[in-house]
């Protein structure tokens, strides 16, 4: 048996048994990445579709998913590859790429645009030893990291991070701990603290999804946006937003997408307190 220090979880993991993210595993007394290495989706994207707007625009990056999430979003639009329920299946489904491999793969797509690596698709930050010893070996082949996170993980694995990662994209998916606890099974707390440690030491942008009836207030996105106009980025810029719609999917599928005439009015909103507001999804 072991405890798990990466999330606000903290979980408690049988020998032999995985935590609730489905992607760590206790072996030999000790809570170690049962998703190593196990690539579940790899593409050549362009980097906004990050979303970064503002991290080398116009370039490509060669992102690369594994297995496993500490949240329970009921719209995830990555759940064939997130939801642990299921992590046996997608340890048989994913290719073990070592870090080299993976490295050497990265550099064979510069003549087509591609700038680096980036972690993503499922909860990156549940295999951070993965993204930490590979983020690493692209550092030194003179490649950029890009990490897209939901941002809940404790400050000791960011720092682990931090010396090898150029950019974030972060989600910041509400303004209320309660609609981080009841309906994402996450914490606000935990993603805050992420969010102003990473702010200060790598490029980071913020992604909101806004949800019909849940998150999709003025008076949410003032207070958010608020909150984001009190950060101060590496370079002294603000910090951008992306306000994206959502699509019904998974298990949220009792309500419509997103307007997008009220992304375009929330963009206003934030418009007022920040230089850097993207719609997403429209
Ligand atoms: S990272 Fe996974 S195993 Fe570790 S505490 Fe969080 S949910 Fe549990």
């Amino acid at each position: 048996m072991a405890r798990c220090g990466v999330c606000f979880r903290h979980c408690e993991i049988a020998e032999g048994r995985i935590g609730f993210c489905g992607a760590r595993a206790c072996r030999d007394g000790e809570v170690v990445a049962d998703n190593y290495g196990l690539i579940t989706s790899i593409a050549l994207d362009p980097i906004e579709k990050k979303p970064l707007n503002r991290f080398f625009p116009g370039s490509r990056v060669l992102s690369v998913g594994s297995y496993g999430c500490n949240l329970r979003c009921p719209f995830c639009q990555n759940h064939d590859i997130s939801w642990s329920e299921r992590a046996f299946r997608f340890k048989e489904e994913a290719q073990y790429v070592s870090p080299d491999a993976l490295v050497e793969l990265a550099l064979g797509y510069r003549s087509s645009g591609n700038i680096g690596l980036a972690f993503t698709y499922n909860e990156p930050l549940v295999g951070y030893e993965y993204v930490r010893d590979t983020a690493k070996l692209s550092h030194e082949a003179g490649m950029k990291n890009v990490l897209v996170t939901n941002g809940t993980a404790e400050l000791s694995v960011l720092e682990e991070l931090l010396p090898w990662i150029d950019a974030m994209n972060i989600d910041l998916k509400g303004f209320s701990e309660s609609y981080y606890n009841e309906l994402l099974g996450g914490s606000m707390d935990m993603t805050l603290r992420f969010i102003e440690r990473a702010v200060a030491d790598c490029h980071v942008e913020l992604t909101t999804l806004v949800i019909p009836g849940e998150n999709d207030s003025e008076e949410e996105m003032d207070r958010i946006s608020g909150y984001i106009a009190g950060l101060k980025g590496t370079d002294g810029t603000e910090i951008p937003l992306h306000i994206s719609r959502f699509f019904p999917r998974f298990h949220m599928t009792d309500r419509p997408p997103t307007e997008v005439e009220k992304i375009r009015r929330l963009v206003g909103i934030a418009s007022r307190k920040l230089k850097y507001v993207y719609a997403g999804n429209v």
